[in-house]
């Protein structure tokens, strides 16, 4: 079987110390994102004047886009600790309750996959955000009984792909929320070069561009096809990489030239093979990938409607012009439209 390099999963399992000494440790390091860094500026700000813990935050978008990179960030401009964690991992409300306890005053939780907490887990949480207080059951049987316990003031940044799955008196407790978007290959362009230089990578200006087209619009993805590219350019090239030697690795790792992957192709060719090109369902189509309907509308869809390859109207989704051609099929006109 042939295997496909996934730059998404990649970098999520290797997450490593290059991804360590690459993300940006402060709000100017940070590209894109203008209006949601431009808002989190100011929050902080009036945060640090007032002396009080900043309101608590959700980064809702797909994955590799900046939320865990943002949730450091805003920890370190507040000048607190932060303390990472995850929605799966916390699975008992003493889980919870430790790590609550131990916030100093300010400091900042994250929680990531926050969709994922269990209910009992997520109980526990509102009237840590609410209040900064938990109630913490002593004993077991009948002498059981709860004691109420005051907690540092804190931060909650909740992170999560899938904000759709979220309930609303978990969203309703977050102060601020925060989309964030696919980037424009000319801010990864930046982030790459950003990159390469504190990894002191040579790269050419139209390789540099050549990764940003081909990163599906997510930084994750883009300094783990500058990972890759290197590998090429020290092996195959004399460690400089140009564009040549960019086209040969990308090619070489079934990159598409668009930056769509497996899923994404599979999405199109649905479409446009099983649906005729649509107007077709977003659940008709999750069903025919075997994917859930939510994923597939908050992971998946939105970058092929921001780049132009599906359109949705109210009767579904419609294959565009652009996915026939990148699919390389013939549109057959449905005989009705031809006169
Ligand atoms: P998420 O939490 O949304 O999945 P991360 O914050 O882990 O994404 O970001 C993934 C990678 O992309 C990290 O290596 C980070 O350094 C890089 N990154 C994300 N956003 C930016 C940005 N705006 N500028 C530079 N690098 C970024």
């Amino acid at each position: 079987m042939e295997e496909n390099f996934n730059p998404r999963t990649e970098l999520t399992n290797k997450e490593s110390d290059f991804d360590k000494v690459i993300r940006p440790q402060n709000f100017e390091d940070f590209s894109g994102q203008d209006k949601v860094l431009e808002n989190l500026k100011i929050f902080v700000k009036a945060a640090l004047l007032r002396g009080e813990a900043l309101d608590h935050i959700l980064f809702h978008g797909p994955p590799g886009l900046g939320k865990t990179t943002l949730a450091h960030i805003v920890a370190s401009e507040l000048g607190v600790n932060l303390k990472i964690t995850s929605g799966p991992i916390l699975d008992k409300p003493g889980d919870l309750a430790g790590l609550l306890t131990s916030l100093e005053s300010g400091d900042v939780l994250f929680i990531d996959e926050i969709h994922r907490l269990s209910p009992v887990v997520e109980e526990y949480l509102y009237s840590a955000m609410e209040d900064y207080t938990i109630d913490i059951m002593i004993d077991k049987g009948p002498g059981a009984r709860s004691v109420q316990i005051s907690l540092n003031p804190f931060t909650l940044i909740g992170a999560t792909t899938r904000s759709g799955l979220l309930t609303s008196p978990l969203r309703a407790r977050f102060g601020i929320q925060c989309h964030l978007e696919y980037y424009d290959s000319s801010v990864l362009f930046n982030i790459i070069k950003r990159s390469a230089g504190i990894l002191d990578i040579e790269i050419k200006d139209d390789a540099a561009m050549e990764i940003a087209l081909r990163s599906r619009g997510t930084p994750r993805i883009s300094n783990s096809l500058l990972r890759r590219v290197r590998d090429f350019a020290q092996v195959r090239g004399n460690g400089i990489i140009d564009l040549d030697i960019t086209k040969i690795a990308l090619d070489a790792l079934n990159i598409d030239k668009r930056g769509l992957d497996s899923i994404d192709n599979k999405i199109l060719r649905t479409i446009i093979e099983k649906f005729n090109g649509g107007p077709v369902g977003a659940g008709t189509i999750a069903t025919a990938i075997s994917e859930d309907t939510g994923t597939l509308e908050e992971v998946y869809e939105p970058f092929l409607i921001k780049e132009g390859f599906i359109t949705r109207t109210q009767r579904g989704r419609v294959a565009t012009d652009l996915a026939y051609k990148h699919l390389g099929i013939n549109k057959i006109q449905d005989e009705n439209t031809l006169f």
